[in-house]
């Protein structure tokens, strides 16, 4: 097989060429000026993230982890291990552990068997007199229907903080992450639907005082250059980073347009498909594809045929939390939550960033199906 044909996953190549010199030029004004901590990129992308996000703040921040832990701690307040945040196992780690280090106990329940987000009748029968708010995470770029999860955090009384780590510019109905909770944290990890050339991460907030006690937490409890209100830690956001985010950020819109056309190819392609589930995109939700996964029988046969011919896959993820070591502690039996366990044997995430060609689409949507055929076949 010759390595052009490979088809690789995600292809940051295909978003940085085209930028390279704007970008090369930004950083290097940047160093000459030997301001590296906050400044204008900073303030810069503090604002141009909040209008993308049509909310009134966004706080740049060191990674989404940590975007979480501290829009959880503007939100709520440290915890004492005792208050409960209801979230799902199917997501990955850093939920969970923001959770948790924020003094929290993670309540994990299942996924909904079509859109593998938050099944929200699960949330509202796991709400306990300990429930003090929910993390619904945009899983793969689609957001949970926030209304209806709105109507049962009000009816509750308990907050909503988002994990949109993989939803930028995500909607459902005419919201976005943020429009409609108590606050949403992103991260900016290289492979996100928007990335920084390293670790970085946002909180954004409609609300005054979460926004202004977010950004003091991030800075060491700052609220002037001398005065540390509150602890807080060092969670900031690199003016490098900051520098390459504002460029890439006039392009998040036609990336995304370009996800989700190539998700229109692969959805026709492979509607007829046997033994291929194609995703399932809830009528208000505008689906951002921060990955394209399907479901299919004998997944690790299925990607070894597909890497054999060149073609690269993933799985988001393979183990779910309430299966990983580090969270046994919450005492749950893998058929404890039977959707999970059982997606996770079957998701595959195909070969989805901005800049794959209709050919390429092609190439993985056949190779998956011959893939898929052959090793049906074999297992009867
Ligand atoms: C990437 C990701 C995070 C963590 O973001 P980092 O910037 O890597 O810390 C959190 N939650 C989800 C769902 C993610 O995909």
């Amino acid at each position: 097989m010759n390595s052009m044909d490979t088809i690789p996953l995600n292809d940051l190549t295909k978003q940085h060429d085209p930028l390279r010199e704007e970008l090369d030029r930004a950083i290097a004004k940047l160093v000459s000026t030997n301001a590296f901590i906050g400044g204008a990129p900073v303030r810069q992308f503090a604002e141009a993230y909040a209008e993308f996000c049509d909310v009134g703040h966004a706080i740049p921040c060191a990674n989404g982890t940590e975007a979480l832990r501290i829009a959880i701690l503007a939100v709520l307040g440290p915890g004492n291990g005792t208050c409960e945040i209801i979230t799902v196992s199917h997501t990955f780690a850093a939920t969970a552990e923001a959770i948790c280090q924020a003094g929290y106990r993670p309540i994990l329940v299942d996924v909904d068997p079509a859109t593998h987000l938050m099944d929200l009748d699960e949330v509202d029968a796991a709400c306990t007199d300990s429930t003090i708010a929910i993390v619904p995470v945009h899983l793969y770029g689609q957001m949970v229907d926030m209304n209806l999860l709105k109507a049962i955090a009000r009816r509750r009384g308990l907050a909503i903080i988002e994990d949109a780590a993989q939803a930028h510019g995500a909607k459902f109905g005419e919201f976005g992450p943020g429009q409609l909770s108590n606050a949403a944290s992103f991260s900016f990890f290289p492979g996100k639907n928007l990335g920084a050339w390293g670790d970085a991460g946002a909180i954004v907030t409609n609300d005054d005082d979460v926004a202004r006690c977010a950004a003091q937490l991030i800075d060491h409890g700052r609220s002037d250059k001398f005065t540390h209100t509150r602890i807080g830690c060092n969670a900031r956001m690199d003016a490098i980073q900051a520098a390459v985010l504002n460029i890439k950020l006039s392009h998040l819109g036609d990336w995304n347009e370009a996800r989700r056309e190539a998700a229109g190819w692969y959805g026709s392609l492979l509607a007829d498909a046997q033994d291929c589930v194609i995703p399932t995109v809830a009528p208000d939700a505008r689906h951002v594809f921060h990955q394209y996964v399907v479901k299919v029988p004998q997944r690790e046969t299925v990607r070894a045929v597909m890497q054999e011919a060149g073609i690269a896959t993933g799985v988001h993820y393979p183990i779910p939390l309430h299966e990983q070591p580090a969270f046994g502690t919450l005492g749950l039996s893998p058929d404890s939550l039977p959707v999970t366990h059982e997606l996770c044997q079957r998701i595959l995430s195909l070969p989805m960033f901005p800049g794959i060609t209709r050919r390429q689409v092609e190439r993985v949507a056949q190779m998956l199906m011959q893939a898929v055929s052959a090793t049906t076949l074999m297992a009867v």
